[in-house]
């Protein structure tokens, strides 16, 4: 009864996120005006906003103008219901269930504007993100979604940052004020020592950056080049130093994406290589805040898989990361522990 209840109210806010997949990208209204046919403009009646029976009695025209609907709008209602039926079928009735429905949401509209547009929204990202804190902390596991908030997006910036070092051939990225990679790479760096301190490092460094108009940059050759060593020495023993490194990096990526997401006029060109989109940074928090580090990995590996494997089966030339880390992020939500205790077995731990 709750699985089907769950599947109907999928149904209907996959309707509404294709609302949000089509407009939020064009900075549109979410609300104002009310669905309208692309084509020609005519308000659509009740009878056509049931989704997927309309597009099938329609069978996929407007009922005005007669112009093709786009399968994929029944079939992100499709896969909505679907995605909340599921997790209604494995975690039941209870508080945790409509944050679940919430993150699945999220990540259908995200990995749909990905593909449209090849961007990540801030406000879905963040939004997400803070939401997962929420629920984090409603349903005593805060600490646990902090700590894979930074630790997920940590490692994602410091994997974009160490593909970039190599795509420019070792030399050292332009810098941005008043905070960018370097702060994030310094934060890392200091970080293997503490994460407090390298948040510290990094808060310091762009305060500086600040507060005298004139950056002061470590080159990133140098602290990315130091990290590894600092992983070594840091009596933390090197598994405790990479958390700190990762937490204390994810801290400065987070914070400093927050900082330029309101400051969308001074972007940076994007001619310069760059190994991974920052956006994909963001939504990696986000899915660490909802998963917890070690299934985010899981999840992680499984969206490197499919990206593999789908790439190679569509050919696109560009191809975005987004909708495969959504993939990977809603499987380790589900299963993530699951999949980390079968690899403990797997290598005898
Ligand atoms: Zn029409």
């Amino acid at each position: 009864m709750l699985v089907f209840f769950a599947f109907l109210l999928g149904l209907v806010v996959g309707s509404f996120l294709n609302v949000v997949i089509h407009r939020l990208p064009r900075g549109e209204s979410i609300v104002y005006p009310p669905s309208h046919c692309p084509s020609c403009g005519a308000r659509l009646g009740p009878s056509e906003l049931v989704p997927v029976v309309s597009y099938l009695v329609q069978r996929g025209r407007c009922r005005h103008c007669g112009a093709r609907i786009s399968p994929r709008y029944p079939l992100v209602e499709l896969l909505t219901g679907l995605l909340f039926a599921y997790a209604a079928y494995r975690l039941g009735p209870g508080l945790e269930l409509p944050f679940a429905w919430a993150f699945l949401a999220l990540l259908v509209a995200l990995a749909f504007i990905d593909i449209d547009t090849y961007l990540l929204p801030d406000s879905l990202t963040y939004g997400g993100l803070l939401l997962g804190l929420f629920a984090g902390f409603l349903l005593g596991r805060g600490g646990e979604a902090l700590w894979g908030a930074l630790l997920a997006s940590g490692l994602l910036v410091l994997i974009g940052e160490y593909g970039s070092l190599v795509l420019r051939r070792f030399r050292d990225g332009p810098p941005s004020n008043p905070v960018g990679f370097h702060q994030v790479a310094l934060a890392a760096l200091v970080g293997a020592f503490g994460a407090g301190y390298g948040v510290l490092a990094g808060l310091l460094n762009w305060a500086a950056n600040a507060l005298f108009r004139r950056g002061f940059h470590l080159p990133l050759p140098l602290s990315l080049g130091l990290l590894p060593l600092a992983l070594l020495l840091s009596p933390k023993g090197p598994l405790a130093a990479l958390e700190g490194a990762l937490a204390a990096a994810g801290a400065l990526a987070l914070l400093g994406g927050l900082y330029w997401a309101f400051r969308p006029e001074e972007e940076e060109g994007d001619d310069e290589p760059v190994a991974l989109g920052f956006g994909d940074v963001k939504l990696a928090g986000m899915l660490g805040a909802w998963t917890g580090f070690y299934p985010f990995l899981a999840g992680l590996f499984i969206a490197v898989f499919a990206g593999a494997v789908l790439g190679l089966l569509f050919r696109r030339r560009k191809l975005p990361f987004g909708p495969y880390l959504a993939i990977g992020g809603a499987v380790a939500y589900f299963h993530g522990e699951a999949l980390i205790q079968a690899y403990l077995r797997l290598i005898g731990w």
